[in-house]
């Protein structure tokens, strides 16, 4: 039987290229729904609310293999119980919550693969490092051992147009660029975790190497609440 779900992570499949990541945004969308993507063959889910994604986990047990990223705002009480349930957490946002999950990283014996998130433009309702903030973090952010820091991630602000949209991805690779050639022992920049469902072809053009889709994979969230 094929779902809809199934259908539409072929399309997906079709039109992002096998070397790009696609992360299956599973906030608010119900286990019966995740296990028909996981069906399809994904395997790395995003969840950004800690809660929610342990009591998944619980119910998702039988699925081993499953990669569990984390993309929300992530509060200095939560670090510990996100290093437990998460391999990947893409909201790095400053260097205080970095320096926490370091922490605990080496209490807990865990070396998570981290994003860095960025602001490219200012924007009121997204957390992340502007620019000259993270360059000037860099230093402090290579100290953090216990953290495999791959890459970056970023959010466009809200009603940009696409070339305005595509502009904010290329200066996120261009600043991971620029980061890498200063030859950090601790920073890897080899991830750009970038790309929703109204912009990941966008992301993929300006080169992500994961993109996180959840509408255009479950549908609408406010939708799925119902069920
Ligand atoms: C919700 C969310 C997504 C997925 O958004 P869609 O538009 O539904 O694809 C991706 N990244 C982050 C950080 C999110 O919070």
């Amino acid at each position: 039987m094929t779902s809809l779900i199934s259908e539409r992570i072929v399309t997906i499949r079709a039109s992002v290229p096998s070397s790009v990541r696609l992360i299956a945004v599973s906030k608010q969308v119900p286990t019966e729904l995740m296990r028909e993507a996981y069906a399809a063959g994904i395997r790395d889910f995003a969840e950004s609310r800690i809660q929610e994604a342990a009591s998944k986990q619980t119910q998702l047990q039988d699925l081993p293999d499953i990669t569990w990223h984390f993309i929300g705002n992530l509060q200095s009480n939560k670090a510990k119980k996100a290093l437990e349930l998460f391999d990947w957490i893409h909201s790095v946002d400053n260097l205080h919550i970095a320096q926490r999950l370091d922490t605990l990283a080496q209490q807990l014996g865990v070396s998570p693969l981290v994003c860095l998130q960025v602001k490219i433009l200012p924007d009121p309702h997204k957390s992340g490092w502007m620019i000259p903030d993270l360059l000037a973090d860099l230093a402090a952010l290579n100290q953090c051992k216990n953290l495999q820091i791959q890459g970056l991630m970023t959010i466009p602000p809200r009603g940009l147009d696409e070339g305005k949209i595509f502009n904010v991805f290329n200066d996120t690779r261009n600043l991971a660029q620029e980061i890498a050639s200063q030859g950090w022992g601790n920073i890897k920049m080899q991830h750009l975790s970038m790309g929703m469902s109204g912009d990941y072809q966008l992301a993929i053009q300006a080169g992500a190497t994961m993109v996180r889709l959840g509408t255009i994979l479950f549908g609408h969230r406010f939708q799925l609440a119902k069920i």
